[in-house]
C-alpha cells in the first residue's frame, strides 16, 4: 500500500498518519518521488486494511494498494531504479559492472594471479567462492575461511571489491574433518564486500531471512542468484524475502535456466529474455551471468553482448589463469584475453544504449 500526501499536508499530518500506520501493526518507509509528492509505503500485510482507515485523515492524498505479490522490490512500489552500493561502488544506475574472477579459490598463487589480471583490466570487483555447493559430494569444496582470507588480501593489495557466496547457516567442515569455528553465513557476511547467493539457495527462505537480518544493519549488498528451475515470480519474491527482513540492497543476476536441452551444447538455457521483464517489473539492478547460463568458454562473449544489449547492469563472468587445471568449471572459464574483449565491448553496447 502506498499513501500519497496532499501538497499541503503539514508534518503533524505525516506524524499522525505514521501513528496509525503502526498502531495497525504495520511499518513505514519514505518512498523516493519524481514528481515531488510525498509517499509513504506501508509495509506489513495490509490485506485487512481498507483504504479508508488512512484517507480519513488530514493530509492524506489517496492510498493505492500494490497488486503485486512481489512488493518492496516491485516498480508498482517504488518506480525509481534502485542504485545499490559496495562501499563506493555503484550498482545499477547508468554504471555497467563487471565482476570477474575463478569459479573456486583454489590456492594462494591462482588467486594472485588472476586478481592481477582482473584489476588490470579495470574490473572493479573480483569473484570467487570459498565455499563450493557442488554436486558431487566428492568434488573440491573449497578453501573455505582460508579462500575468504585471500580474497581480502586480493582487496588490500588491488583495490578490488569481493563477492564470494554464502552457502548455508552450516559450520563448513575442514580438510582434516574438523568445522570452522563460526558458520558460512557469518564468515561470508565478514569478508565479503558484496554477498552471493546462490542458484540452489534461493529457495532456502530461512536462510534468506537470517541473511537479511544480519545484514540490516550493514545493509551489504546481495547477489541473489535465480535458481535453475525457478519462475520469474518465484525470484522476485525471493528478493522480496530479503528486502523485507532487513536488507534493501539486492541485485537479480540470472544464470540460466533448466531446460531440455543437452549439457554437451549448453549446461543450462540463457534465460536473456527474464532481463527486461525483471527490469519492468522490478526496481533492483539485474546482472547476468553468461557463464554458468553457457557452461562453454566459447559461447562467453555471445552471452555477455546479448545480455548488455537486452538492458542488464552488470555481467559477473568466471574466468581462470589455467581454465585446463581448474578445480571448478574450467570449461566455462574465459582466459584474461576473452575477458578483455569482453569488458571493452560490453562497455561499447553499454554506451549505444545510453545514447553516448
Ligand atoms: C557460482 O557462481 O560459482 C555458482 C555456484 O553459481 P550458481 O549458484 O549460479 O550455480
Ligand atoms: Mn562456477
Amino acid at each position: 500500500m502506498i499513501i500519497h500526501l496532499t501538497r499541503d499536508a503539514t508534518a503533524k499530518d505525516k506524524e499522525d498518519i505514521l501513528d496509525r500506520i503502526q498502531a495497525a501493526g504495520l511499518g513505514y518507509e519514505d518512498l523516493h518521488s519524481t514528481t515531488g509528492t510525498v509517499l509513504i509505503g506501508v509495509l506489513g500485510d495490509t490485506s485487512t486494511v481498507e483504504e479508508g482507515y488512512f484517507l480519513e485523515l488530514s493530509g492524506v492524498d489517496k492510498v493505492i494498494r500494490i497488486s503485486r505479490p512481489y512488493k518492496l522490490v516491485s516498480r508498482e512500489f517504488s518506480s525509481a531504479s534502485k542504485t545499490v552500493f559496495a562501499g563506493d561502488l555503484a550498482i545499477g544506475g547508468d554504471n555497467l559492472v563487471v565482476m570477474a574472477g575463478p569459479c573456486a579459490l583454489e590456492n594462494e598463487a591462482q588467486v594472485e594471479a588472476i586478481a592481477r589480471y582482473v584489476s588490470g583490466l579495470g574490473i572493479a570487483v573480483m569473484r570467487g567462492g570459498a565455499y563450493k555447493p557442488r554436486t558431487s559430494p566428492y568434488a573440491f569444496q573449497g578453501l573455505g575461511l582460508g579462500g575468504l582470507k585471500l580474497l581480502a588480501a586480493m582487496r588490500e593489495k588491488y583495490k578490488l571489491k569481493i563477492v564470494t557466496e554464502a552457502t548455508g547457516l552450516h559450520r563448513h567442515m575442514t580438510a582434516g574433518g574438523g568445522r570452522e569455528e563460526k558458520t558460512v553465513l557469518e564468515n561470508v557476511i565478514e569478508y565479503a564486500d558484496i554477498i552471493q547467493v546462490g542458484a540452489r539457495s534461493m529457495k532456502a527462505y530461512g536462510f534468506l531471512q537470517e541473511l537479511a537480518m544480519l545484514t540490516k544493519d550493514s545493509k551489504k549488498p546481495i547477489l541473489l542468484k535465480r535458481g535453475e528451475s525457478s519462475t520469474i515470480k518465484d525470484f522476485l519474491l525471493a528478493a522480496e524475502y530479503l528486502v523485507a527482513n532487513g536488507n534493501p540492497n539486492v541485485i537479480l543476476c540470472l544464470r540460466g535456466i533448466r531446460a531440455f536441452e543437452e549439457e554437451k551444447f549448453q549446461r543450462y538455457t540463457a534465460d536473456i529474455g527474464a532481463i527486461p521483464v525483471l527490469k519492468k517489473e522490478s526496481n533492483l539492478p539485474v546482472f547476468f551471468d553468461p557463464s554458468h547460463a553457457t557452461g562453454y568458454r566459447t559461447n562467453v562473449y555471445h552471452l555477455s553482448m546479448a545480455a548488455v544489449a537486452a538492458g542488464a547492469d552488470g555481467l559477473i563472468i568466471e574466468t581462470h589463469n589455467d581454465p585446463a587445471h581448474a578445480l571448478c568449471d574450467g570449461e566455462q572459464c574465459v582466459t584474461e584475453a576473452q575477458l578483455k574483449k569482453i569488458k571493452i565491448d560490453a562497455e561499447k553496447i553499454r554506451a549505444l544504449l545510453l545514447g553516448r
